[in-house]
């Protein structure tokens, strides 16, 4: 195959990229770097079926030559880079995502939006199914991500049904490992960098809110494996095993052995109590499931981390 993956500087993106060259395939990457960073795929360059531009996919875009695959990657997707790029976030997700749909189906080539567990809000039912349509806010501070994914979703449905193209919808639930930014703001990368320097852990709220963490080379199986696959429907990625925040900072704080303190700090607004992925669906028709264990992920995000603080 040859693949177009937009955002692939950034943490998923990266992954995904390095992935596909290792299965074979040839991957052209564009970003902008408004959050994706160089140093994620300064190794990819020796490789020749990479092609690399900086580019801003909001922009109409040309690819020449053939194209099997356009996977749509590119966004910020850290709470306070919202806050910090409401706008890009809001035209990548939207304006993004129909000039990464038009030149696929320019290419007659599969769709793929990374879409996100944020299309379900702050659930009023856990776990979340597919067939569950959220609980959003569409003028709160996430809304502009969470409204661009779910704009994201709407029309790569429509295309599925006018043109009849070939879509793929990954709702990715929280994913870590190493290439997240130190500076990223979400939880794994904040409780890292602040039990590496022994500064204070921040639990935002009570620490009660649950996430369900997946580690990187789960997801990026389940992605591949979603690709390949002929599901045109959304179909939610992600670790079924559900922690509450004060138990994850708990469990970095004992794997780092640091000796921060946890400190309590005021929840973001609209940030969701619970979130879990059903992942029935995944499992019957993508035949996966997560292998990696959280301390385990932990333990190789923190040797990550510990060369890098
Ligand atoms: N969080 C926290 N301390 C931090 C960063 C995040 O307690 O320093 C909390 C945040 O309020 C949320 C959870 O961790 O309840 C996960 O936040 P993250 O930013 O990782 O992503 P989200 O799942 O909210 O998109």
């Amino acid at each position: 195959m040859r693949v177009l993956v937009t955002g692939a500087a950034g943490f998923l993106g990266s992954h995904l990229s390095r992935y596909m060259l290792g299965k074979g395939h040839s991957v052209i990457g564009i970003d902008n770097f408004i959050t994706g960073n160089i140093e994620n795929i300064n190794d990819l360059f020796k490789n020749p079926k990479f092609e690399f531009t900086k580019y801003d996919v909001t922009n109409y875009l040309h690819v020449p030559g053939k194209l099997d695959a356009v996977m749509h990657f590119a966004s910020p997707a850290s709470p306070i880079d919202y806050l910090k790029f409401p706008i890009p976030t809001l035209k990548v997700g939207a304006l993004g995502t129909h000039k990464a749909l038009g030149l696929a189906k320019e290419k007659k080539a599969i769709f793929m939006i990374a879409s996100t567990s944020e299309v379900y809000g702050d659930p009023l039912i856990n776990p979340q199914v597919e067939s569950y349509w959220g609980n959003v806010n569409p003028i709160g501070p996430r809304g502009v991500y969470d409204e661009a994914k779910r704009f994201a979703e709407a029309m790569t449905m429509a295309y599925h049904r006018y043109h009849g193209m070939q879509v793929r919808m990954l709702r990715i639930f929280n994913t870590y490992g190493p290439n997240m930014r130190l500076n990223d703001g979400r939880a794994v990368p904040n409780f890292m960098t602040q039990a590496l320097k022994n500064k204070p852990i921040t639990v935002y709220g009570d620490g009660s809110q649950t996430r369900s963490l997946c580690y990187v080379s789960d997801l990026v199986d389940g992605i591949y494996r979603l690709l390949i696959s002929r599901e045109n429907n959304p179909v939610n990625i992600g670790n079924p095993h559900e922690v509450s925040l004060l138990e994850l900072a708990e469990t970095i704080k004992k794997l780092t052995g640091s000796k921060s303190k946890i400190v309590f700090r005021a929840l973001p607004e609209d940030d969701p109590k619970v979130r879990r992925p059903d992942i029935t669906r995944a499992k019957k028709i993508l035949k996966w499931q997560p292998k990696v264990q959280l301390e385990e992920g932990l333990k190789k995000t923190i040797s990550y981390f510990k060369a890098r603080v």
